[in-house]
């Protein structure tokens, strides 16, 4: 019951995301006016606004105009619902909960936004450093929260990427990765790092990999687009800040100790 209470709210929530994702790079208000076609401008009613249902029932078009509605609508939403569940799963109803859910969720923000327009806003950045600061307190309390790793754990977390800018002059990586990389580390412990730039870079390699075998498979003209990093990085600094520690120590485990 729990379950299906905190799933739909999460809808909701990733149906207002989606809002903040389409609105805000384009300096509109979230709140005024009431959702509409971006092509026909039509007022979208109330029944085509249900998160994913709509999506299916429209077969993912606008019920005036027909023109498609990007299926990044209903999988932002459903990844949302699932983020709600999960959190719960691992903290029960608490703060810590709610501040890993928001963690997800400004990391689906600013992973969309930077596949979308290759930018990524300073204040979505700055607010994922402050969420991230307030769930290690959430999760330790203000007195044991380390220091060592709210100072050192941004560092240590950029230091490759941001190697690899410097080196390149900003050609391979941006600012921004560098930033989301920081502001992502917050918190994060030498190990933690270490797995957030391995599962960065691992996803980036097999998205590469899957995309060039896709291309090859349909033979299609080669559309030369660049990748962004921001949502790779987002997938790493997620999968270190929940299990980060325990991955490290199967590694351990697998590997080490023989
Ligand atoms: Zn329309």
């Amino acid at each position: 019951m729990l379950e299906t209470i905190v799933g739909a709210l999460g809808l909701v929530f990733g149906s207002f995301l989606n809002v903040c994702i389409y609105r805000i790079p384009r300096g509109e208000s979230i709140i005024f006016p009431s959702s509409h076609c971006p092509n026909c401008g039509r007022k979208i009613r109330w029944f085509d606004l249900i998160p994913i249902l709509s999506f299916i029932i429209l077969k993912g078009k606008c019920r005036y105009c027909k023109s498609p509605i990007s299926p990044l609508y209903p999988a932002v939403e459903a990844v949302c619902c699932l983020l709600a569940i999960a959190s719960t799963r691992v903290y029960g109803l608490s703060v810590s909960a709610f501040l890993l859910f928001l963690i997800g969720c400004i990391l689906i923000y600013i992973s969309v936004v930077d596949f979308k327009t290759y930018e990524m806003s300073v204040t979505s950045i700055l607010l994922l450093a402050i969420l991230k600061f307030g769930f290690e307190v959430s999760l330790k309390g203000v007195l044991k929260t380390s220091m060592t790793f709210v100072v050192l754990g941004p560092i240590l977390n950029a230091l490759l990427v941001g190697l690899i800018y410097l080196i390149t002059r900003g050609n391979a990586m941006g600012l921004g990765d560098v930033l989301l990389l920081m502001a992502g580390g917050v918190g994060f412990t030498v190990r933690q790092a270490i797995v957030c730039n391995f599962v960065a870079f691992l996803v980036a390699f097999l998205y590469v990999l899957g995309l060039k075998l896709v291309q090859s498979i349909l033979k299609g003209n080669e559309k030369k687009r660049e990748i962004p990093f921001g949502p790779f990085i987002s997938i790493g600094i997620f999968v270190s800040t929940v299990a980060g520690e325990r991955i490290a120590d199967l590694y351990y485990q697998l590997i080490i100790v023989r």
